[in-house]
């Protein structure tokens, strides 16, 4: 039923241009408000990688609500608690919290990153605007066929669950696809596979969950999210193998170089 893929990709130049800039009369509130709910006291260190993606400068304030708000605390002094928020992120480490807390984030009625543990709870097409962030492994799960037939033809698969789920659909992998509803395809073409490794899902769910929350639209957000988590993975690894606290911190550096290229 969809139309063919006509896939396009975004240039670092686009990525430049959709960047949000903060007003010049603009405050930490207009900025952006992120509610993070990840983490888990089985997999605290997810909410800590989420945060860390969230936490590069992009939106304004983040609140973190889980079972990790001790240690996210700790890591990072600027987060606050609970209260009014203008997007989600639900689902790095959430485990078994994961239906609870997508339920919460769902019922706030503002845009949110779907990610992880809180995928396996989706029912059906969503009526917020959604970036659902899966692997392979996590999409198979969302469409009841196996690993293999989506690895096997990602770009039918990624465009099948955006329109089930009426979302963007972000699918993780050596080859990152982020389709639409109608069918539209980007394939990311920054990145390198030392970027598999543990948690680089989270910070790229922050990430995008910042974009958001400062108003960028799902489905740049998602490709934009995409394009600096991979570029940000080239640029650390240039100094040794990654680890996922490395590619977040080097995000502030790779956005700086789009704003001040030369
Ligand atoms: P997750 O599976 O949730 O930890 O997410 C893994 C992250 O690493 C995603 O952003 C993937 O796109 C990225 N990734 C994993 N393997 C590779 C690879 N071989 N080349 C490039 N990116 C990769
Ligand atoms: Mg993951």
């Amino acid at each position: 039923s969809l139309p063919p893929a006509a896939v396009r990709s975004l240039q670092a130049a686009d990525v430049a241009r959709l960047l949000p800039r903060p007003a010049e009369s603009g405050h930490k509130y207009t900025r952006g408000v992120l509610g993070v709910r990840a983490g888990s006291a089985t997999y605290p260190g997810a909410a800590l990688l989420c945060v860390d993606g969230a936490g590069s400068g992009l939106a304004g304030m983040i609140r973190y609500q889980g079972a990790a708000a001790d240690a996210v605390r700790l890591r990072h002094p600027e987060v606050v608690g609970e209260g009014r928020v203008q997007a989600w992120v639900v689902g790095p480490g959430s485990g078994e919290d994961a239906g609870q807390a997508l339920a919460a984030c769902l019922a706030d009625d503002v845009p949110l990153v779907i990610d992880a543990d809180a995928l396996a709870h989706l029912d059906g097409p969503l009526e917020v605007p959604a970036v659902l962030t899966p692997h392979a492994g996590e999409l198979a799960r969302m469409l009841g066929v196996e690993r293999e037939s989506v690895e096997q033809d990602q770009l039918a698969h990624v465009r099948r669950a955006a329109e089930r789920y009426q979302a963007v659909v972000l699918l993780k992998g050596p080859r990152t696809l982020v389709a639409d509803p109608s069918g539209e395809v980007l394939v990311n073409v920054t990145g390198t596979g030392w970027l598999g490794t543990a948690g680089a899902g989270d910070v790229l769910a922050g990430l995008i969950g910042a974009l958001l929350a400062s108003g960028v639209m799902p489905w740049q957000a998602a490709g934009i999210g995409a394009w600096l988590h991979g570029a940000a993975a080239t640029r650390a690894a240039q100094h040794g193998p990654l680890t996922a606290s490395v590619v977040a911190a080097t995000l502030r550096a790779t956005i700086g170089d789009l704003l001040h290229p030369g």
